[in-house]
Order: structure tokens, then C-alpha cells, then sequence
């Protein structure tokens, strides 16, 4: 009915992307006593490193998130790096709680369970979702040097989403939804879209089965990991649509659909396309006007079956009985959102034609020739040079060495990885510039209240206790009790809005009197 439609279709939505990194100690004799324990550390005190070394790089206190974090490294600032036992025993102390940064771009650095995750700034474009993922790639190779060398010991970082002895760690996407979308419906019309996108988007992966207990290369390094359609957890029993209602802005008018299938990214194209597909495909979702969505017979298994088969001919059941491969179903979802598009009068966002004919151009040349993509997704990139290795080696698929090329793809640091040297080589297309990444480290977005939170870090961070992605909490002097500032819309507190008060604020103080005024 014409009440469930989106109200305000004209807004831009807006996006985030959270990225678990994998993290691993380099191998290398122990020459001391810390570095032996080293070896014995859980990856949370070498991520918790990670994080700390960061904050120490840019010289920021770490920052409460809705609570005050008091932490030893708090009023150590604009330290050296250099290698001592003492720091290094700081750096991975979780003792004192684990850290968390609210960086000057609008990014949240911090720790979740082992691994040290980034999540970007509230965005709305997909191309700023790849800036500012990236610079959280930059952020985190300039972090794990500096820990590195502190620790005495290599630590490196990865964009994949599994060990391959059976854990796996996430790559969320968020969504800003509106609340008044029947949350069934976003279940029926997503799902079959989540499913297939592994031809796409799957980053590829050596390895079937949540531990690789059989050989062979599949799409995506996350599928195997979902067992259920729908559901609450992220880390177990995993479903396809996650229910988790956490919508970190006005609940009555929002809410956030945190979309965990999804793997790491590390082309730039494929993870614009990733993002880019699925807000197209939302908002298809928000009109409600797709009269004849697909539905899956067996959702999970569909998940699993499409990702398993790089030839791409594997076909899935609908519950009319009909058979669809993934390529399939990519062009079914594709051509409904073209329709939407062509009919709807709300303003599809600058990209959308861009995307669409993106999307279409990869979903052609996958059915021509994967071989096609190798410029544009990772799991034909990986593939390719996955299948050069066996040509070379006589290798199976159960060799070790595949399983490392596979990780060193991965890599985020440019001096080992195997995408970035594709991407030096001319091989893989870029979106981003270098300069403008590096700019986005440590600037945030200007079209969302990220920019108020960045600001803030930038001019006023010791008057920052705690942040949040709603709130701001200031403390002005220590004498006084905390002000909480709520930023209910992720649209508001832009540039437009209040860069002219910041122009004229010398403290947190000013900035408040300005607002309330
Ligand atoms: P977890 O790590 O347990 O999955 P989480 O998903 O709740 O936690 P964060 O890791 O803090 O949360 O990341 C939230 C992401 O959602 C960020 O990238 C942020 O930019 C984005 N985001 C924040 N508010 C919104 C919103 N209202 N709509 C869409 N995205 C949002
Ligand atoms: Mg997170
Ligand atoms: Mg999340």
C-alpha cells in the first residue's frame, strides 16, 4: 500500500562499511623474552596493539565509546614509536579495557572480540564507501608497521573473512532503511539478491566447507558460514538477513539493516558494485512495487551451491519449480531495479547509472568469459593466479601453497600483497586516488553528521570523552559533568550545516553556545 512507500525517497541513503581485519603474527625466532610470549598472546592483545599504536601514530587519546575509557595511554600524547619493552607491554595490555578510537575522519577503530575492525564513516555514495574503506585499509598498514615495530615482531593484516580451519570474521554492510518497510518483505526480496551476488562480488576463496575439508576453489569466503535465512546472531548459526535492530539514529523513522553475508572487498570496482547493487536493489525493496520477486526453495543451500561452483552453471530451485543459476538471478534482480528505475519519479542518486550499467557489463562478460573480470572482481583475479600456480607447480587444490596465495592476496600491506601488485601492474581497474585516500584518512565525509563527529576529534578532542554514532559527549573542563549532544539524523550536522560554526568556535564550549543559539 501507498503508506508502507518510502516518505522521503528523495534523501540520500546513508551507508557504512565495517571491515573485521584477520591478523596474524609473522613467524621469526624469539630473541626475547617478550617476543616469546608473543607467541602465547590471544589475537586480542595483538589487535588491542594494533589499535593503541594507531592512536599513538596520530597522536589521539583513546576515545570513550558511550563510556569513558580510563586507559594508561590516555594522557600520553604525540609519542615516538620507538621499540621499547614497556610500551610494547602497554600496546597490548587489555587489562585496562580494549581500545577504541574515534578517528578524524568520522571512523570508529577498535576491537571486536580478536580482531581489530574499522568501520567507516556514515556515507552516502557507494564510491565514498570504497574511500573510505580504504583509508581505513591505510590507517590500519600504517598501524600494524608501528606495532610491528614496537613488538619486535611482524604483524600482518588481512581483507579475507576466514582462517580456513573453520572461524570466520565479518564484513558488514549497513543500510539506513526506513522503518515504515515491512521487514518480510526486505526478507523475500533481499534474500534471493544476498544469494546469487557471490558471482559478482565473492572474493573468492581456496577451500569448501567452514574448515576446507574438501578442496577446491569456490566465489566466496563468507557462504559456508550461513546456516540459517534469518536471524539475530552474527556469530553463530549465521543468517542470511540479520535481524539486529541497532539503528544508531531516530528508531521511529529508521532503521539499519547491518548486512553480514558480505565478503571483504579488496578491488576497489567490486566493492563499489557490492555496495553500489545492494542500496539499488533497497530501494526497489522501499517502493514495493516488484510484483514477482523469486523465491528460493532452500535459500541456504542456494547460498552454498552458487558459491561452490566457479563455472557458473550450477542452477538452484524455486519454489514454481523453475531453475535459475546465480548469473540468473543477478540479471532477474537487475532488471526489476532497472524497471523501478525507469518508472520511479524519486531521484535515483548521481551513480545510479553508473552501477547499473556496471552491473550489467560484468554480469555479461561472466556469462561470455569470467576470465573477462580478472580487471574488476577478486574472485576471477584470485583465480587466475591461483590456476597459474597449479599450471606451474602441478598443484592441487589442497596445497598448502594455494591456500597462502589465497591469504596473501589479502594482504593490506602493499609490500606483500599479491591485489595490490595486480593493481601496480596496470591489471586491475582503480577507482580512488592514492592522494585523495590518504586525504580521507583523516577527513571525514562532508554530507553526514560524520563530519561533525571528525570535526570534533580534528579541533576539540580533549573535550571529547565519548562518541558514539548518535551522540557526542563533552566534558569542557574537568571540573564540569558531561554534555551529551544527541545527533539523531545521520543527515544532519554536514558541512552545510554547521562548518560555519566551527569556523567561528575556539573551544567545545563556543561550539556548544553556537548550536543551542
Ligand atoms: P558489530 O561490530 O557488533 O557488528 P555494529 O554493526 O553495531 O557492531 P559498528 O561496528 O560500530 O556497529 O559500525 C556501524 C556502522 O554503521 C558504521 O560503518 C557506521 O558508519 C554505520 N552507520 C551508523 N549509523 C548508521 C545508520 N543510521 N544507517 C546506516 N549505517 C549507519
Ligand atoms: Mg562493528
Ligand atoms: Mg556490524
Amino acid at each position: 500500500s501507498p503508506s508502507e512507500r518510502n516518505p522521503d525517497p528523495h534523501r540520500p541513503r546513508v551507508m557504512g562499511l565495517e571491515t573485521e581485519y584477520g591478523i596474524l603474527l609473522a613467524g621469526g625466532g624469539p630473541l626475547t623474552e617478550l617476543q616469546e610470549r608473543l607467541d602465547e598472546l590471544h589475537p586480542m592483545h595483538l589487535s588491542n596493539a594494533v589499535v593503541r599504536a594507531y592512536g599513538q601514530l596520530v597522536a589521539q587519546r583513546p576515545t570513550g565509546w558511550d563510556y569513558e575509557t580510563e586507559s594508561p595511554l590516555a594522557d600520553q600524547r604525540g609519542f615516538e614509536l620507538a621499540r621499547s619493552d614497556a610500551l610494547a607491554e602497554q600496546l597490548t595490555d587489555v587489562e585496562s579495557g580494549l581500545a577504541n578510537l574515534v578517528l578524524t575522519n568520522g571512523a570508529r577503530l577498535y576491537v571486536d572480540h580478536a580482531h581489530p575492525e574499522y568501520a567507516t564513516p556514515e556515507v552516502t555514495t557507494a564510491r565514498d564507501a570504497v574511500l573510505w574503506d580504504r583509508a581505513g585499509d591505510q590507517a590500519m598498514v600504517l598501524a600494524s608497521r608501528a606495532a610491528s615495530e614496537v613488538l619486535g615482531r611482524e604483524i600482518r593484516l588481512y581483507r579475507n573473512n576466514t582462517d580456513g580451519k573453520g572461524a570466520s570474521y565479518g564484513s558488514h554492510e549497513n543500510y539506513l532503511l526506513h522503518r515504515s518497510t515491512p521487514f518480510s518483505r526486505v526478507v523475500v526480496q533481499f534474500t534471493p539478491f544476498l544469494v546469487s551476488r557471490s558471482v559478482v562480488v565473492g572474493a573468492g576463496r581456496v577451500g569448501i566447507g567452514q574448515s576446507s575439508e574438501l578442496a577446491g576453489f569456490q566465489l566466496s569466503q563468507r557462504a559456508d558460514f550461513f546456516e540459517t535465512e534469518v536471524g539475530l546472531e552474527t556469530t553463530v548459526n549465521r543468517p542470511i538477513i540479520n535481524t539486529r535492530d541497532e539503528p544508531h539514529a531516530d528508531a521511529r523513522t529508521s532503521r539499519r539493516l547491518h548486512v553480514i553475508t558480505g565478503d571483504a572487498s579488496s578491488s576497489e570496482y567490486a566493492g563499489w558494485l557490492k555496495v553500489g547493487t545492494a542500496a539499488l536493489v533497497l530501494a526497489l525493496v522501499e517502493a514495493g512495487t516488484w510484483p514477482d520477486p523469486p523465491r528460493l526453495l532452500d535459500p541456504v543451500r542456494a547460498m552454498h551451491e552458487i558459491s561452490h561452483d566457479p563455472t557458473l552453471r550450477a542452477t538452484v530451485e524455486l519454489d514454481d519449480g523453475r531453475r535459475l543459476s546465480g548469473l540468473d538471478l543477478q540479471q532477474l534482480v537487475l532488471d526489476a531495479v532497472r524497471t523501478h528505475l525507469a518508472r520511479a519519479e524519486e531521484d535515483p542518486g548521481a551513480e545510479a547509472a553508473e552501477l547499473l550499467t556496471g552491473w550489467q557489463q560484468v554480469l555479461d562478460d561472466l556469462r561470455t568469459d569470467p576470465a573477462r573480470c580478472a580487471d574488476r572482481l577478486d574472485w576471477v583475479a584470485k583465480q587466475h593466479l591461483l590456476e597459474r600456480y597449479r599450471e606451474r607447480d602441478g598443484l592441487a587444490w589442497d596445497a598448502p601453497k594455494l591456500a597462502l596465495v589465497d591469504l596473501q592476496y589479502a594482504d593490506i600491506d602493499p609490500r606483500r600483497s599479491l591485489h595490490a601488485a595486480l593493481v601496480a601492474r596496470g591489471r586491475m581497474r582503480r577507482l580512488v586516488g592514492e592522494a585523495e585516500v590518504e586525504h580521507a584518512r583523516t577527513s571525514p565525509p562532508t554530507d553526514t553528521r560524520a563530519w561533525f563527529r571528525g570535526q570534533c576529534m580534528r579541533r576539540f578532542a580533549d573535550q571529547v570523552v565519548a562518541a558514539s554514532w548518535d551522540s557526542v559527549i563533552f566534558q569542557l573542563d574537568r571540573e564540569r559533568s558531561w554534555i551529551r549532544l544527541p545527533m539523531p539524523d545521520p543527515l544532519r550536522g554536514t558541512r552545510a550545516h554547521v562548518g560555519e560554526l566551527f569556523d567561528r568556535a575556539a573551544d567545545a564550549g563556543e561550539l556548544l553556545a553556537l548550536l543551542g543559539s
